[in-house]
């Protein structure tokens, strides 16, 4: 049930992607990588559950030595994610095997510089260090010039976005490179890469659903947008993200692997028409950046208490790190996002204060009774 792909062959050192190669599964350390048992043990964990590549993010100069140590300690094929310094790549290629950038994050440093030289700096470093690249594209951090472009049109600013780096990267003779659009729907993921794919059936794609939160909703949710890109011959890698605890990780691979083998052997799973009424809670799956392990627990706890409001059209966004969370809740009717003592809350736009990770349930229950009553 998954016809043959049209995508071109790259080579992330012996790790074929793209073409006939198999659809190769991946996931990334969620632990903080200057923690360097914690993530050693995060890639062995991945590792041992089949994971083709392992992807750790890179904040800080700290971040790239903490990494040159894990690097020592591991065999298993690395992919650094570059967060908004992408500059760091230079100290960081050395060290693994395929670099990330997101599009989104290039302008927040050297403003002055033209968006195609910083990804001409990328392209050489990747180069010299025989790195392939990811051009990953994410809904929440979409580059301020295509959301200007496309007001309120998410799907257009990302598909744009991608076919515009692709051609950069093009035009400097680079090919070995993969694409990805994310979102935290699997509508407008599935939506997104069919309308890439359309464009650019012949660049590899990486699939996912980003911030799809705990099981078992977030397994349904990537199944949806996998079943209906696979079938398709729409993606020759995927990563499925999941709020878990970080010893449980490779649940990741072990899902991502049971959705291939399903789809190839034509088991569908429908879900019913109102799969996506109700609450809808977004969770992202932790990285480097979270800044305290109780995130995980908290998604849970808030998963668990606010089960009596699930007839409600809300969403509620929990985010591990202060970096990311107020962006990627933005959306949200009300948003979470921890720091190392505390937990901030968010009504919309509007931010309501921090509180500590005893008191963040009771106030989270307040706003969204008000929330309901208001609506009611
Ligand atoms: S929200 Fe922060 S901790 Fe969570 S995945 Fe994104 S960057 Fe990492």
């Amino acid at each position: 049930m998954i016809p043959a792909r049209k995508s071109r062959k790259i080579h992330i050192k012996h790790l074929a992607i793209g073409g006939d190669a198999p659809i190769a599964v991946q996931s990334m350390a969620a632990t903080q990588t200057r923690d360097i048992a914690a993530t050693v043990r995060q890639v062995k964990i991945l590792e041992d559950a089949g994971a083709d590549l392992v992807r750790i993010a890179v904040d800080s100069a700290a971040d790239v030595e903490a990494l040159a140590q894990v690097r020592a300690q591991t065999k298993a094929l690395l992919s650094v994610d570059l967060q908004e310094n992408y500059r760091l790549a230079a100290k960081v290629a050395p060290l693994v095997d395929k670099i990330r950038y997101n599009p989104g994050h290039l302008h927040h440093h050297e403003k002055h510089l033209p968006i195609p030289e910083k990804v001409a700096f990328l392209v050489g470093v990747a180069r010299e260090h025989g790195c392939a690249l990811r051009i990953g594209i994410n809904a929440g951090s979409i580059a301020p010039e295509y959301d200007a472009r496309f007001p309120g049109d998410h799907v257009s600013a990302i598909v744009a976005c991608a076919v515009d780096h692709c051609r950069i990267v093009d035009e400097l003779g680079f090919r070995e490179y993969v694409v990805s659009i994310k979102d935290s729907d699997p509508r407008l993921v599935i939506d997104a890469n069919i309308r890439f794919a359309e464009q650019r059936p012949d660049v590899p794609l990486h699939l996912g659903v980003t911030e799809a939160g705990m099981p078992p909703e977030g397994v349904i949710k990537t199944r949806i947008a996998f079943e209906q890109l696979l079938s398709r011959g729409i993606g020759d890698t995927l990563r499925v993200s999941l709020t878990v605890p970080f010893d449980d990780k490779g649940l990741e691979i072990r899902v991502g692997r049971e959705l291939i083998a399903d789809i190839e052997a034509g088991r569908f799973r429908s879900v019913p028409p109102n799969f996506f009424d109700g609450l809808n809670i977004i969770a992202c799956p932790s990285c480097s950046r979270v800044e305290n392990v109780r995130f995980i627990e908290l998604a849970a706890q808030v998963k668990e208490m606010t089960a009596y409001a699930k007839a409600h059209e809300l969403t509620i966004a929990i985010m591990g790190c202060r970096v990311n969370g107020p962006g990627e809740t933005d959306d949200a009717d009300l948003g979470l996002w921890c720091g190392p003592n505390f937990v901030n809350l968010k009504r919309g736009e509007h931010e309501l204060g921090a509180f500590s990770y005893d008191d963040i349930l009771g106030a989270l229950k307040r706003e969204l009774d008000t929330l309901i009553a208001a609506r009611a």
